[in-house]
C-alpha cells in the first residue's frame, strides 16, 4: 500500500514530534559500556544568563553533528550539556536588574541574599537557555547536566585549589591588577578594552630639595596620581639630570619627600620621556621599575570604589576625577603648574561594567606557571608539551600556535575575583602567638586549634604562614599570621577554625578556575558519588566515568583558548596525569553583512530562534556546516523582515545603531522599524525581525527531499523487499551506487577531518543532483513498467535509506521525519540485502558501502551521457526551441561510445527531449546542426525548420564581430614588448588564455554559423 506524506515539508510540527520520540526513546542518554569504546564531547558552557545566539547556534550544531555521527558508527557517544556561573557577567547582570526594580545595591541586600537572588535568577535562565538547545536539536545527555557551581563541580574546584595550595602551586600577594571600580573587582586583561578618549596631558614640576631654584618637570595624563608618587625618575646616561640623582623632591600635596632615582627601561629621552614621575602602586611601568628600587616605596591611594583613601591626605574622600581637579588646583596655586595639552588618551575599560580601568594594588591569589625553583618544569611547560608532542590536536592546526605563544610567556594566572557569586576561596586566616617550643616541633608552627588533628587529618589540612617567624630555636613568641586550607569534605574542621577566631577569604575564584576543571567535575571527579538535589540528573560517579576521559573533541571559539582551552590541559595534567580531549576544532565565526562581529548591542545579529521560526531548524543547521570549513570566517548578510508581509530588506549600515527609526517596505509600503537593540516596544511602528535569504538553501534541500521522498512513496505500490546482485543491475543502478559508497566515504573522511563544509556540500551535490535531478528522472519509466519496477523500487528505497542515514547529523529533522514515513512502507530495505531498518534514524548504522560500488569506468560512462544531455538542453535554451519539441541528434564518437549511447537512450531521450537518436562513427551531419564538441563526441542537433535562419545568422555575425575586435584588441597588447616585459608575468599568461579561448570561440561560431547557411 502507498504511504502518503503531506505535500509540504512542516518543520516546526516535526521539530516538536521528533523531539519527544528522541527523548522518550532515550537515545541521547549514555552509559559506559565496556564493550562499546566511547566518544565524549563537554559542551563549552554558555552562560546561564545567556540567550542562544549566531555563536551557539554554530558551535553547538558541530558538536551534535560529530555526536550524531559517531554514535551512529556505533560508539558509546556522550554530549554532556551544561552552563556556566559565568561570575562577574552574571553577577553584574543580576545586580543591575535588581538596582533597576528596587533601587538596592549588593551592599543593601547582603552577601547571603544577593546570592540567593542570582540562584533564582540561575533556575529560570538555565532552563531557557537548555531549552534552546534542545531546540536545535542537541543531541545531549539531559540526564547528566551540569552547572559548575553544583556540588560536584564545587568539590572539584576545592580539591584542586587544596591541592595547588598543598603543592606551593597557589600563592597570595599584593599585585598590581586591572580593577574595575563599579563592579570592585579585578578583572582578566582579556575582559578589558582599549578606546581612544579625549583627555588631558598635564605637565607640572616638583621643586628640588636644597637647591632653591632647581626643579623637576614631568608629565603626566592623571594628575591624582601625585598623591601616590614615591620617586622621580631619570635615563642614567642623562647629562642635564645627572647631578639630581640621589636628591629629593617634594611631593606637594602630601609634603613627603620622595627621592631622584635613575632607571634606563622606565625614563628613556629617546621615547620623550625624560622625567617621570613614578606611583608604583598604580602604573604597570611605575610598578615593574619599583620591583627593581624596592627602597623607593608603594604608597596606594584609591578605596576600591575609586574615590581617595587615606594616603590621599586631604583629598580622602574624593572621586578620582574629582581629585584630579582639584589637585590640578593646588599645582596652580603653588606655581608649579606648567601647561595642559587636549589629547586622546589611549584607556582600558571593563568590558563588564564599561567603566574605565584603574591599575590598582590589591591583594589576590595567584597560580604559580613559571618552571620550579628545584629545576623541575613548571604548569605551564606541561600545558606546553601536551601540545608540542601531539596529546593534544588543534583542527585548524594554526591555532596551536596562539595557545603556545600565550603559554611560553608563563605568566602568573590570577585566580581570585571580588565577587560574591562563585566558588569562595577556601583559605581561613588568623595570626597567633606561637610560643618558642612549638617551633622546635617537627611540624612547624601549628594553629592550636589544629594541634589536636594534625596527626589523624594531616591529608585535609594545608597550613602556611605567610611572615617570616624567626629562627627555630630563639626562645622568643612569635605572632605567625596562618593561611590555612582545608579539603572539602571537611566541614567540622572548618567550623573548628572558625569557633576559634580564623576567618575565611570573601573573595571568589576567577570563573575560569571551575570552567579548566569541567571535563574532570562533570565526570565526578574526584570521587565518590555525592547525593544529587534534582532527580532527574544522575548523580556522577567517577569510578564508573573515568573511562570517559580524555574527552574526544572539543568544539569551541578561538577567543577563549588561552582563557579556557590551556586551563583544561593544565588542570587535567596537574589533577590526573592525563589531557582533558584529544582534538580541539575551533570554530569559524559567523559575522554580519559588514564584516562585523554579530552583537546584541549593534543590532546587527541573526537571532536563530527567528531563523528557526522562519526557516526551520534544519536550514539553521545546513547553513552553519556549510560556512564551517577549514579557513576563514563567514559573512552572513542580515534582513529586516517586513512584520506586515514578510519581505526582506537588506540591512545597510545606516540601519544600525538605532541610526534609522523607520523603513517603508517596497512590497507591502507599510511602515515599520528596522530590527535592533530598542528599549521599548513601539505600539504605532512594528519592528522588524532579522533574518537572511542564506537560509534558504538549507530549507530548499529540506524541501527537496521530502519531495523526492514523497514521490519514491506514491511509487512502492506492490514493494517486496529481496536482495540484489549488485553487478547484474543496470548502468543506472551501478552508476548510482557508485556514486552513493564514493559520497559516503568522502563524507566519512570530512568528518574525520572536521571539514563540515565539505560535508554539507557532498550530501548536497548527491542528494540534490545525482539522486533527485538524475536518477529519480530516470527511474520513472521503470517503475511504470510491470516488470522493472521491483528492481527500481528495491534500488530506489535502499538508496534513500542511505541517504537519510549519510543527512541527519546534518539536518535531524528532516532525515528522521521521512526515515519514519519509510519505516511504515518499506521497513524492510537495503542492499545489496535487505535488513529491518533501525526504528529511527538515530540509532541506524552509519552508511559504509563495499568499495567494490565504486566503479570509475560507469561514473565516466555516465558523464558522458550527463554531457550529451546537459548539452542538448544547452542548445534548446540557447535558440530558444520550445521544450515540447523533440530533437534530433546525430552522434559522431568511436563504436565503444556509441554503444553506450544506445545502451542509455532510453533516459537520453527523455531526460534531453530528444524524438530520435543515432550515434557512430560515420554519423551523418544533419542539415542546420548546431553542434556540440566534446572530447569523446561531437553531436549534431537538427535546427531544421526550428528556427528563424536569418535571424540566428545575424545574431551569429554580431557575436564573431565582437570577439574578433576583443581579440584583436589582446593581440596588440601581446605584441607590445613592453608590456609584456614589465606585466607581472600571470597577468600576461591570463591574456595569452584569454586570447586563446576566444579564437576558440570564433572558430566554433564560424563553423557554426557554416552549419547554419548549409540549409
Ligand atoms: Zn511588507
Amino acid at each position: 500500500m502507498a504511504t502518503e506524506l503531506p505535500k509540504a515539508y512542516e518543520p516546526k510540527a516535526a521539530q516538536e514530534k521528533c523531539l519527544k520520540f528522541w527523548e522518550e526513546r532515550g537515545y541521547f542518554h549514555s552509559d559506559p559500556d565496556p564493550a562499546r569504546e566511547p566518544y565524549t564531547i563537554v559542551i563549552p558552557p554558555p552562560n546561564v544568563t545567556g540567550a542562544l545566539h549566531m555563536g551557539h547556534a554554530l558551535n553547538n550544531t558541530l558538536q551534535d553533528v560529530l555526536t550524531r555521527w559517531r554514535r551512529m558508527q556505533g560508539y558509546n557517544a556522550l554530549w554532556l550539556p551544561g552552563t556556566d556561573h559565568a561570575g562577574i557577567a552574571t553577577q553584574s547582570v543580576v545586580e543591575r536588574l535588581i538596582y533597576q526594580q528596587e533601587k538596592k545595591t549588593r551592599h543593601d541586600l547582603g552577601r547571603d541574599e544577593l546570592v540567593k537572588r542570582i540562584w533564582d535568577w540561575k533556575d529560570r535562565y538555565e532552563a531557557r537557555i537548555l531549552g534552546q538547545l534542545r531546540q536545535i536539536g542537541a543531541s545531549c545527555d539531559w540526564r547528566r547536566t551540569r552547572f559548575t557551581l553544583d556540588p560536584v563541580c564545587a568539590r572539584a574546584v576545592r580539591e584542586t585549589f587544596f591541592r595547588m595550595f598543598r603543592d606551593g602551586y597557589i600563592y597570595r600577594g599584593k599585585r598590581l591588577v586591572n580593577w574595575d571600580t563599579q563592579l570592585q573587582t579585578s578583572v582578566a586583561d582579556d575582559e578589558t578594552y582599549t578606546e581612544e578618549t579625549r583627555g588631558g596631558f598635564w605637565t607640572f614640576r616638583y621643586p628640588v630639595e636644597g637647591l632653591p631654584d632647581a626643579s623637576i618637570a614631568f608629565s603626566t595624563t592623571r594628575p591624582e596620581t601625585m598623591l601616590g608618587d614615591t620617586a622621580v625618575c631619570v635615563h642614567p646616561g642623562d647629562d642635564r639630570y645627572r647631578h639630581l640623582v640621589g636628591r629629593y623632591v617634594l611631593q606637594p600635596h602630601t609634603g613627603r619627600k620622595i627621592p631622584i632615582i635613575a632607571d634606563g627601561l622606565l625614563a628613556d629621552p629617546k621615547l620623550g620621556t625624560d622625567c617621570v614621575k613614578v606611583t608604583p602602586a598604580h602604573d604597570p611601568n611605575d610598578y615593574a621599575c619599583w620591583l627593581r628600587h624596592p627602597e623607593i616605596g608603594i604608597i596606594n591611594i584609591l578605596n576600591p570604589d575609586g574615590t581617595i583613601n587615606d594616603n590621599g591626605g586631604e583629598y580622602r574622600g574624593l572621586d578620582r576625577y574629582k581629585a584630579r581637579e582639584a589637585v590640578t588646583q593646588r599645582m596652580v596655586e603653588l606655581g608649579l603648574y606648567v601647561g595642559r595639552e587636549d589629547r586622546l588618551v589611549p584607556l582600558r575599560y571593563s568590558d563588564r561594567s564599561k567603566t574605565p580601568i584603574e591599575p590598582y594594588l590589591s591583594d589576590q591569589w595567584f597560580v604559580q606557571m613559571a618552571d620550579r625553583d628545584d629545576g623541575k618544569p613548571g604548569l605551564a611547560q606541561l600545558t606546553i608539551d601536551a601540545v608540542t608532542d601531539g596529546r593534544v590536536k588543534f583542527f585548524p592546526d594554526r591555532y596551536a600556535r596562539s595557545y603556545l605563544d600565550w603559554l611560553a610567556e608563563k605568566r602568573d594566572w590570577c585566580i581570585s575575583r571580588q565577587l560574591w557569586w562563585g566558588h569562595q576561596i577556601p583559605v581561613w586566616y588568623k595570626s597567633e602567638v606561637i610560643p618558642p617550643e612549638v617551633f622546635k616541633t617537627v611540624a612547624g608552627p601549628v594553629p592550636k586549634a589544629l594541634r589536636p588533628l594534625l596527626r589523624e587529618r594531616s591529608n585535609d589540612i594545608a597550613i602556611r604562614w605567610v611572615n617570616k617567624p624567626g629562627r627555630a630555636g630563639d626562645d622568643q613568641d612569635h605572632t605567625v599570621d596562618f593561611q590555612v586550607c582545608v579539603r572539602p569534605g571537611n566541614e567540622d574542621i572548618e567550623r573548628l577554625l572558625e569557633a576559634d577566631g580564623f576567618t575565611r577569604d570573601g573573595d571568589v575564584l576567577d570563573t575560569w578556575f571551575s570552567s579548566a576543571l569541567w571535563p574532570l567535575s562533570t565526570l565526578g571527579w574526584p570521587g565518590p558519588t555525592l547525593p544529587e538535589e534534582r532527580t532527574e540528573r544522575l548523580p556522577p560517579d567517577w569510578g564508573k566515568l573515568r573511562s570517559y576521559y580524555p574527552t574526544s573533541t572539543l568544539v569551541t571559539s578561538r577567543d577563549i583558548i588561552t582563557l579556557w582551552v590551556a586551563r583544561m590541559v593544565l588542570a587535567g595534567l596537574y589533577n590526573v596525569g592525563d589531557v582533558p580531549f584529544r582534538h580541539v576544532y575551533i570554530t569559524p565565526k559567523v559575522l554580519d553583512g559588514f564584516g562585523d562581529t554579530m552583537s546584541k548591542s549593534k543590532g546587527n545579529g541573526v537571532d536563530p530562534l527567528d531563523i528557526i521560526d522562519i526557516y526551520g531548524t534544519d536550514a539553521l543547521r545546513y547553513y552553519v556546516v556549510s560556512i564551517a570549513g577549514e579557513t576563514q570566517d563567514s559573512r552572513l548578510p542580515v534582513a529586516n523582515q517586513c512584520p506586515h508581509c514578510g519581505h526582506l530588506i537588506p540591512q545597510k549600515p545606516e540601519h544600525l545603531g538605532l541610526r534609522t527609526s523607520k523603513l517603508t517596505c517596497p512590497a507591502c509600503k507599510k511602515p515599520f522599524r528596522p530590527g535592533g537593540p530598542w528599549p521599548t516596544d513601539d505600539p504605532e511602528l512594528p519592528t522588524a525581525k532579522q533574518a537572511s535569504d542564506r537560509f534558504e538553501q538549507g530549507r530548499n534541500f529540506a524541501n527537496k527531499m521530502w519531495n523526492a521522498t514523497r514521490f519514491i512513496l506514491m511509487n512502492l505500490d506492490g514493494y517486496t523487499p529481496a536482495p540484489v546482485e549488485v553487478p547484474a543491475l543496470p548502468t543506472e543502478d551501478r552508476w548510482l551506487l557508485s556514486r552513493l559508497a564514493a559520497t559516503a566515504r568522502a563524507v566519512t573522511t570530512a568528518l574525520e577531518a572536521y571539514h563540515f563544509s565539505e560535508v554539507a556540500r557532498l550530501i548536497y551535490d548527491f542528494v540534490w543532483s545525482e539522486f533527485c535531478d538524475w536518477y529519480i528522472e530516470m527511474a520513472k519509466g521503470r517503475l511504470r513498467d510491470e516488470a522493472a519496477r521491483p528492481l527500481a523500487q528495491r534500488v530506489l528505497t535502499g538508496v534513500l535509506d542511505g541517504i537519510l542515514r549519510l543527512v541527519h547529523p546534518v539536518m535531524p529533522f528532516v532525515a528522521e521525519s521521512l526515515w519514519q514515513a519509510l519505516n511504515e512502507a518499506a521497513a524492510e530495505r537495503g542492499l545489496p540485502t535487505p535488513r529491518r531498518a533501525e526504528e529511527s534514524v538515530v540509532i541506524a548504522r552509519w552508511p559504509t558501502y563495499p568499495s567494490e560500488w565504486i566503479d570509475p569506468g560507469v561514473e565516466t560512462r555516465f558523464l558522458r551521457m550527463q554531457e550529451l544531455v546537459r548539452g542538448v538542453r544547452e542548445i534548446r535554451n540557447r535558440y530558444r526551441v520550445d521544450p515540447k519539441t523533440r530533437l534530433d541528434v546525430a552522434v559522431k564518437c568511436l563504436e565503444a561510445v556509441a554503444a553506450d549511447f544506445n545502451a542509455l537512450a532510453a533516459f537520453i531521450g527523455p531526460l534531453a527531449g530528444i524524438g530520435s537518436l543515432s550515434a557512430g562513427p560515420h554519423t551523418a551531419k544533419p542539415r542546420q546542426p548546431a553542434s556540440l564538441v566534446r572530447p569523446e563526441f561531437t553531436a549534431y542537433v537538427s535546427l531544421a525548420g526550428l528556427i528563424d535562419v536569418a535571424a540566428e545568422v545575424a545574431r551569429h555575425e554580431k557575436e564573431t564581430a565582437e570577439k574578433l575586435k576583443a581579440l584583436d584588441a589582446a593581440r596588440a597588447k601581446l605584441a607590445n614588448d613592453g608590456f609584456v616585459k614589465n606585466a607581472k608575468p600571470e597577468v600576461v599568461q591570463a591574456l595569452r588564455d584569454s586570447a586563446d579561448e576566444l579564437e576558440r570561440q570564433i572558430a566554433a561560431l564560424r563553423e557554426s554559423l557554416a552549419d547554419l547557411k548549409t540549409g
